[in-house]
């Protein structure tokens, strides 16, 4: 059986991924992940970041898959939303490379490769996608070929607002992990504003609130748990609501967000108390990393779906409700 290899590279935000898969077999993951000095991720010294690192990641995933660079059937790249200066960088890296081998190119929207590689590795078949991270939260479905975004922020991602509130209380970059980590040890709960508006929610207001609170004194502990449970609550309710409208019957968390433990066991409660499934992307891929790029890449390939050079500009607002999808 001949296989298509396809090379797929992620550098919307944070993380240089490479993946190589033959179908969809993966035979190499290779991340490099930016870590900011201070603050959050700047994009111009993130983009410097990847193209420190595109050469050898580069050969590191060809050695870890046992592959020539010749034996490469296609070039998936991740072609937005994202950070303008990063994802150029991986755009760069595509369409040198499939120029230069005379193979397809393929972009692909980041949103849907993380729908795709959860599908992939849970099984699920046509979930409510609880898609919760840096840059991005919202509630998608499946329906007449498009992931239509059923719920959204209204401003700030959930996993933007627990970054900046571990920034202003001088928890290090991504705050997400200490955040749920202080929250156990956590017990009042504190008032905070609670958004949900339909199926979409809001965290600016809460965020503004709970950094003032911070300056008023309350306890790290307390304010780090009702942030948690606010928020993660707004994200069930509208999840819920969701489920109920689409008449679905399983619900799939991808991005970085959906580590948190206590907000799987929230949806979890709520799954089992509708009679619905709910199963969480494994963490290695629900990151952002290359595997999923190349995973979508290669469905895309299979469906004829290639990328023009003329066509293959970053889009940093690509939004996946702009995507048919065949696959
Ligand atoms: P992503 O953008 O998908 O790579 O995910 C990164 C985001 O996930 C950051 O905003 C992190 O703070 C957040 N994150 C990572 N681990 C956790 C966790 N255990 N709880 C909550 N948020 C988390
Ligand atoms: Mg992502």
């Amino acid at each position: 059986m001949a296989y298509t290899y396809t090379l797929g590279i992620e550098s919307t935000a944070h993380t240089l991924g490479i993946g190589i898969m033959a179908n969809d077999t993966v035979l190499a993951d290779v991340r490099y992940m930016y870590e900011p000095e201070s603050g959050g991720i700047h994009p111009a010294d993130a983009a410097q970041h990847h193209t420190h690192h595109a050469q050898s990641a580069l050969f590191a995933a060809l050695q870890e898959a046992d592959l020539s660079i010749t034996d490469l059937s296609a070039i998936a790249f991740a072609q937005g939303p994202g950070l303008g200066p990063c994802l150029d960088v991986g755009a760069v890296m595509a369409r040198t490379l499939a120029l230069s081998l005379d193979i397809p190119l393929i972009g692909v929207n980041h949103p849907l490769a993380h729908i795709a590689i959860g599908l992939w590795t849970t099984g699920l078949t046509d979930p409510i996608v609880v898609y919760v991270s840096g840059g991005n939260s919202q509630l998608l479905a499946l329906s007449h070929q498009q992931y239509r975004v059923f719920g959204e922020t209204l401003d700030v991602p959930i996993g933007n607002a627990l970054d900046k509130f571990a920034r202003t209380t001088g928890i290090p970059h991504p705050g997400g992990p200490e955040i749920e980590r202080k929250a156990q040890n956590g017990s009042q709960l504190i008032q905070l504003p609670y958004v949900v508006k339909g199926m979409d929610f809001s965290f600016s207001g809460l965020l503004t609130q709970v950094q003032r609170k911070y300056q008023e004194g309350y306890a790290i502990t307390d304010l780090c748990y009702s942030f948690q449970e606010y928020t993660f609550a707004m994200l069930v309710e509208a999840t819920e609501r969701a489920l109920a409208f689409l008449e679905k019957d399983s619900v799939l968390l991808v991005g970085g967000v959906g580590a948190n433990q206590r907000l799987c066991d929230m949806f979890t409660t709520m799954c089992r108390e509708r009679g619905a499934q709910f199963v969480a992307c494994p963490m290695t891929y629900a990151v952002d990393n290359g595997v999923m790029i190349a995973y979508l890449g290669w469905l895309q390939y299979c469906n004829a779906e290639t990328t023009s050079l003329a066509a293959s500009t970053t889009d940093p607002h690509w939004r996946s409700d702009e995507v048919t999808v065949t696959w």
